[in-house]
Parts: C-alpha cells; sequence; structure tokens
C-alpha cells in the first residue's frame, strides 16, 4: 500500500466528489492539499504518525498496515538493528552470519576497528569471523590461532589430537601412513588386515585381491615406488576378480590340482573325526567362472545366489524311494551330492577354506539336512582351515593351531563333532577362541 499526495482541483465539482478528512471529518477546501493512504483521504494538516503523533506534513514517511510512521519510529520499530552500533540497518549491509548484520561502515577488526573488506567492497583487510566478531588476519591469529605443539608456529588451521595441537606438517609425520602403492603421507588411509596402508585415492582406484584383500597394482609409473612386492601387477580375471601378485602363483586352474586340494580337506575332516567320505568316493568337483557359478547357483537355489559372488555350490539331489516290504509300503528319504563347484583361480589355501565350506554342506546334506541350518556350520568349518592356513602354505593337519568359533547355538551332530573335538583338543598348545566376525576380518579392508 501507498500514500499518495494530491492537492484538490480548482473545480468546484470535482472537489464535492472527494469524501471528508477521514480524521477530522471536515470537507476539503479548494485548491487544500491532502494525502491518500488505504483508500481514505486526509488533510495534510491532519497526516500525523501513528506512534508519536507529530504531523508529519511535507516530511518523508513510512507506512506499514494502512498506518502512517514518521520516518524515526519506522527504523526503530521495524528494521533490523547493526550488531554494532545498534542502529537501523539501512544503506549497505554485511552479512555476517545469520545472527550477526552490520552496516558496511561498521564491518570493522573487533579489536583494532580496522576496516574489514566485504563483499561487493573490496576496502579494507580480509576479515576472519569467529563467534558472531569479525577480525582483521593478526588479531584474529592473535584471538583465535593455535600454536603447534612441535614448531610454536601460530595456525589459522590446525589439527587436533590427544588435546595437542600440530600444523598439518607435523600432524602428517606424527600420524600419518605412507601409501603402499604412491608412498604419499596422508593422515585419511585405510589399512588392511596385514597393517598395510593405502591412500583414499588408491584405495578407491584399486580393485582388492579376490582371496586375500591386499590391494592389486597395475604396471606403471606410478607404481614403481611399491614397498611391498604384492603390489606388482596382479592378475585380471576378467570376470570382475582380480589377484594380487603374491597370491597368483599359488593359483589354481587345473580341475587335477583342485581335486588334490580336496583330498587334503577331506582328510583334514576325517583325522578331526568326522565321517567324510574319502577323495575317491567324494563327488565330482568342477571350476568355473562366476557367471556359471551364478547360473549353477540360482538353478540349486542355492543360499549363495542372491550373494554378489558366490564361492562355491554343492549341487544336491533329494528324492523319496518307495518299496514294499512285507506288504507294506516304507518310504525312505535319498540324498545325494552330484557335484561341488569352485571359482577357477583361488590360490590353494583359499580355495581349501571354500571346499572346506563346501565339505560341510555335502556332510549335512547326506544326513539329510535342510539347507537353512547349514550356513554357520559351514563357516565353522571353513574356519577351521583359514585359521589354521593363515601363516602357512600348507595344508593342516591334527596337530597344528587349531580354532574353535564360539558363536554357534543350534544343536546338530555336526556341532557336536566340532564341541567334542574342541573337549579334546583342549591341551593343545595354541587354542584360540574367535567367533565369527573376527574370522571374516582378514578378507575385507577396514577403515583406520
Ligand atoms: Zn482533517
Ligand atoms: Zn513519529
Ligand atoms: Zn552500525
Ligand atoms: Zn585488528
Ligand atoms: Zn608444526
Ligand atoms: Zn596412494
Ligand atoms: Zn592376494
Ligand atoms: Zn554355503
Amino acid at each position: 500500500m501507498t500514500a499518495t499526495r494530491l492537492s484538490v482541483p480548482d473545480n468546484r465539482k470535482a472537489a464535492q466528489k472527494i469524501s471528508a478528512c477521514a480524521v477530522c471529518a471536515r470537507s476539503f477546501g479548494q485548491g487544500e492539499r491532502f494525502l491518500r493512504l488505504a483508500g481514505r483521504s486526509v488533510h495534510e494538516a491532519c497526516f500525523t504518525c501513528t506512534e508519536c503523533g507529530e504531523q508529519i506534513g511535507t516530511l518523508p514517511f513510512a507506512e506499514r498496515n494502512g498506518k502512517a510512521y514518521c520516518t524515526r519510529d519506522f527504523e526503530r520499530l521495524f528494521l533490523p538493528k547493526c550488531n554494532r552500533c545498534g542502529k537501523a540497518l539501512t544503506g549497505t549491509l554485511v552479512k555476517v552470519n545469520s545472527k550477526v548484520q552490520l552496516h558496511a561502515q561498521c564491518f570493522r577488526c573487533a579489536v583494532c576497528g580496522c576496516q574489514l573488506a566485504h563483499a561487493g567492497c573490496r576496502v579494507g583487510s580480509e576479515p576472519y569471523v569467529s563467534q558472531n566478531e569479525a577480525y582483521c588476519l593478526t588479531h584474529y591469529q592473535i584471538k583465535c590461532g593455535r600454536t603447534c605443539s612441535e614448531c610454536g608456529i601460530k595456525l589459522l588451521k590446525w589439527y587436533e589430537r590427544n588435546s595437542q595441537i600440530f600444523c598439518e606438517e607435523h600432524y602428517k609425520n606424527r600420524f600419518g601412513r605412507e601409501c603402499t602403492v604412491c608412498g604419499l603421507v596422508s593422515v585419511q588411509y585405510n589399512v588392511n588386515f596385514y597393517g598395510e596402508s593405502y591412500c583414499q585415492e588408491h584405495a578407491k582406484q584399486l580393485p582388492a585381491c579376490h582371496a586375500c584383500g591386499r590391494l592389486v597394482g597395475k604396471s606403471g609409473p606410478t607404481h614403481q615406488k611399491a614397498a611391498s612386492a604384492s603390489l606388482a601387477a596382479g592378475c585380471d580375471y576378467a570376470d570382475g576378480r582380480s589377484l594380487c601378485a603374491r597370491c597368483v602363483p599359488q593359483a589354481v586352474h587345473n580341475p587335477e590340482d583342485a581335486r588334490s586340494v580336496l583330498g587334503q580337506v577331506l582328510t583334514f575332516f576325517a583325522n578331526l573325526g568326522l565321517d567324510v567320505p574319502a577323495l575317491a568316493d567324494a563327488p565330482p568337483l568342477v571350476l568355473l567362472d562366476r557367471s556359471a557359478m551364478q547360473r549353477l547357483c540360482e538353478h540349486h537355489s542355492s543360499a549363495h545366489a542372491h550373494q554378489k559372488c558366490p564361492l562355491g555350490v554343492t549341487c544336491s539331489r533329494h528324492s523319496i524311494r518307495i518299496s514294499a516290504q512285507s506288504g507294506r509300503q516304507r518310504r525312505s528319504e535319498q540324498h545325494e551330492v552330484e557335484r561341488i563347484a569352485c571359482l577357477h583361480g583361488f590360490p590353494r589355501h583359499f580355495l581349501a577354506a571354500v571346499l572346506a565350506h563346501e565339505v560341510g554342506h555335502m556332510y549335512l546334506t547326506l544326513r539329510g539336512f535342510p539347507q537353512l541350518s547349514h550356513q554357520a556350520c559351514c563357516e565353522l568349518t571353513r574356519h577351521r582351515v583359514v585359521h589354521t592356513c593363515r601363516n602357512s602354505q600348507a595344508l593342516p593337519t591334527l596337530s597344528q593351531q587349531v580354532v574353535l568359533a564360539d558363536s554357534l547355538n543350534t544343536p546338530d551332530p555336526f556341532q557336536q563333532l566340532h564341541n567334542q573335538h574342541s573337549r579334546l583338543s583342549s591341551s593343545a598348545p595354541a587354542l584360540i577362541l574367535l567367533n565369527r566376525t573376527e574370522c571374516k576380518l582378514g578378507w575385507n579392508l577396514r577403515q583406520a
């Protein structure tokens, strides 16, 4: 809404058409000056400030909700105030933050009062803001800067650890780790299970070894500084898996080699007292690539079919045989393992771990246990092999370190055998109790 200043026209007829003054109710004389505000006409002399009552007359005024105010009262009542001088904010403003606004001329260092530069005007020194106050560089450093505990330099940006302050260089020296790939020291890094660190860039860029989880190097100039032998170029399996140079010489691609590993796994479990078949009676073992493995898992509705990269599958067939015996029908369930399939190219000890898992499936399948109850048991069998051969490439024997998982609660004969074994071997020299999550750590990168 706006107010307009007018004068009554000299023409009498036209003058009569204007209604009486909304304040004093007198009519308007010819040529008399009046104002129109929110559809009402008012004598100039009757036009006063709503707040202080002073005549506005020809002075500038402001209007709000149909009421007129002298500029002094309008600014006092309705305009936001400068946080420095307390006066109404008009003209060029500086928004320090959501709470603090200043006149451009009030944007000064809170200590020395020197003019600070603001958007649209580069006059004055660079402003630094802390807790609703602005400072020049010198006074910001004095007021808010921190001192590096190693070199004593006053800092605007610093690192804090254990309530000690560091400049970037000394923080990196103290807490940074060198990337195994590029040698760069950084304070944000990834550490794998083996204690090797990687800068974030390489942790993101390089594929992890499918077997051991170490990053797989690529040949090229950036990798020449590689401190670790495992970062020499690895092997890309073209099915989305890579193997590091350390694991490549151990990789098993030949089905006959894989079968000999299966034989060692079966012997390992037979030595633990489990009733597993001898290698000659074991089902066929096939090595597949990822897509063939995925199809096979889906075909057999394996619990692993939903996984991103199933490692192996035990294919089984179940049937019901009905036979007549002395005039009565007898139903008996038949369980058969057709074959075991594994991805090709695992290093020997990793293949042994995967096969241990599949031998678990085989054991439970042949005894008619439903698929659902398999998973925990099969992981236990895998972990036994993983932890026994973590530090040696050889497959384990009974006298070697025995690792027991403690998180299994479902009763079944397989577990009873494991438990029985743990009692028998309680006098073994190295007995380590691990839970399942700890067992899995070895295959994943973890954030430092
Ligand atoms: Zn009037
Ligand atoms: Zn007033
Ligand atoms: Zn001000
Ligand atoms: Zn200053
Ligand atoms: Zn320093
Ligand atoms: Zn790096
Ligand atoms: Zn590897
Ligand atoms: Zn499984």
